[in-house]
């Protein structure tokens, strides 16, 4: 007989990571990487750790390129926060730039405010397609935070009584 396990509110932290890095290109890497080892304890399924990459890699770009409008600085930060509950990941993305008038309207598949850069518009579909929960919350002048949740190893999801 099986059960499956589901969601509850007192499911058990189980590990945690906070880092911060400066707003330019080369961080991407580095900050899909660190999700992508955060997450390898859990043995994930290497289309779950490609899927955690690119939605990582497509937050990040958009906090330096549109948040900070590529401008290196000092105060162009990017923090970045993960959160492992059960076999759930969550990822956060902050940053403290422009942010967004119209989060509906960002979110839409291929709207872009940087046509000019050979932006597609497609950062965001990409978020909600490879995750399995997005929010973004956003104020102009004060900048933007990405949150996204995958469910990892469903497996263990149904356990054996
Ligand atoms: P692509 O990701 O395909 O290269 P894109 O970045 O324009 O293109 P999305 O990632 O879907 O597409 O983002 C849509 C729009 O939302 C962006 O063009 C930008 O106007 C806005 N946006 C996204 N993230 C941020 C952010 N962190 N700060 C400010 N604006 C943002
Ligand atoms: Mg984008």
């Amino acid at each position: 007989m099986i059960e499956v396990v589901k969601w509850s509110q007192n499911m058990q932290i189980k590990n945690e990571m906070k880092m911060e890095f400066r707003a330019v290109s080369e961080n991407e890497a580095l900050a899909r990487t660190a999700v992508a080892a955060f997450v390898t304890p859990l043995n994930p399924t290497l289309e779950e750790i490609s899927d955690i990459k690119t939605a990582v890699s497509e937050a990040v770009t958009n906090a330096i390129i549109h948040g900070y409008d590529g401008e290196d600085g000092a105060d162009n930060i990017v923090w970045l926060s993960c959160r492992i509950r059960n076999d759930v990941l969550e990822v956060e993305i902050q940053d403290k730039g422009i942010g967004i008038e119209d989060i509906d309207k960002a979110m839409e598949p291929l709207y872009t405010t940087k046509p000019d850069l050979e932006r597609s518009g497609m950062g965001f579909s990409f978020m909600e397609a490879f995750m399995d929960d997005l929010e973004v919350l956003s104020e102009p002048g004060q900048g933007t935070t990405v949150h996204m949740v995958k469910k990892l190893g469903i497996t263990s999801w149904i356990m054996n009584e």
